[in-house]
């Protein structure tokens, strides 16, 4: 086992897996094994409204029987909440109540961050307004010119996002109680130890936001790869909300025609395969040669 490379898939259980999230799961599986390294599987339930009851066991369920063998123990968000509070204290310098409501922040008329979000334009940063109660807690970003966070994403190049007018202060603990995803998942990036985020692109604009709450934590950065988003044919992305199918898989007839199907979607350079071990044989070289593995073991 290459002790140098720890590569996790991080599904969120709001429902079963759509062959969107599959391919990053397969993406990241194939990135740990093409070197040799250790692929973790985590939970992400922290939004705890938005977890469905069963959809973690469907969704291990489901890499099992498509022989996408995790390493360890798997972990749950929601059990994790202490340690989010650890880093939180951590961080202490850095973070405010914030008062305002979406309508309030959307007022602002900031725009929208590249994930979607209202940018936060600031309202309660040298504290809370007349009249205001603390609702979130967020985390404050270097003005411009010191705002810039820039990296090497191993498919995407270069990518540079400028935090004060990209993104806006951001929120680490949500008004509903629940710790934010940003924060979550830098936590259990560095506990995990894990060097390798292999993740679908939708995610792509969050990366500058981890990197910088893993600098102001002083935890490492790993190294990134974002692969292509599946759409659909009206061209929006794979997701529950545009009705992607969720996967059933009953044998392994039916998990190799997941697998060829999310190989397809993910553009590895192979053919369809008539077993699942043929599969797994061709699988492997060919990621490593669409991701430029430098040492690929298949
Ligand atoms: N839980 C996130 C999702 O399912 C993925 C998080 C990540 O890979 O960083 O979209």
């Amino acid at each position: 086992m290459n002790p140098q490379y720890v590569g996790r898939f991080a599904p969120s259980p709001t429902g079963p897996l759509h062959a969107g999230s599959l391919v990053a799961a397969l993406a990241s599986f194939l990135d740990a094994r093409a070197y040799g390294g250790r692929w973790l599987v985590r939970i992400e339930d922290v939004d705890e409204a938005r977890a469905v009851a069963g959809a973690d066991r469907a969704i291990l369920d489901l890499l099992g029987k498509l022989q996408m063998h995790w390493d360890g123990e798997v972990v749950w968000q929601s059990q994790r909440k202490a340690l989010y509070q650890q880093a939180f204290d951590q961080l202490a310098d850095s973070t405010y109540p914030c008062g305002c409501n979406r309508r309030e922040i959307a007022d602002s008329q900031l725009g929208l961050a590249p994930d979607g979000s209202a940018i936060y334009p600031g309202t309660c940063r040298y504290g809370l307004g007349p009249g205001k109660t603390a609702r979130s807690l967020r985390v404050r970003v270097p003005d411009a010119p010191y705002d810039v966070i820039d990296f090497e994403d191993r498919m995407a190049g270069h990518v540079a996002q400028r935090l004060a007018s990209e993104s806006g202060d951001f929120v680490l603990k949500r008004a509903d109680g629940f710790w934010a995803y940003q924060l979550a998942v830098v936590v259990d990036d560095a506990l995990q130890g894990v060097t390798d985020v292999v993740r679908g692109a939708d995610l792509i604009d969050s990366t500058p936001r981890q990197i910088f709450l893993q600098r102001l934590l002083g935890v490492p950065t790993p190294r990134y790869l974002h692969v292509p988003v599946v759409c659909n044919a009206e061209g929006e992305k794979l997701s529950k909300q545009t009705g992607a199918a969720a996967i059933e898989v009953r044998d392994d007839a039916g998990a190799l025609a997941v697998l060829n199907e999310t190989a397809r979607l993910l553009r590895l350079p192979m053919e369809a395969q008539a077993s699942l071990d043929a599969f797994w044989r061709a699988a492997l070289p060919a990621w490593a040669r669409l991701a430029s593995v430098a040492r690929a073991d298949g």
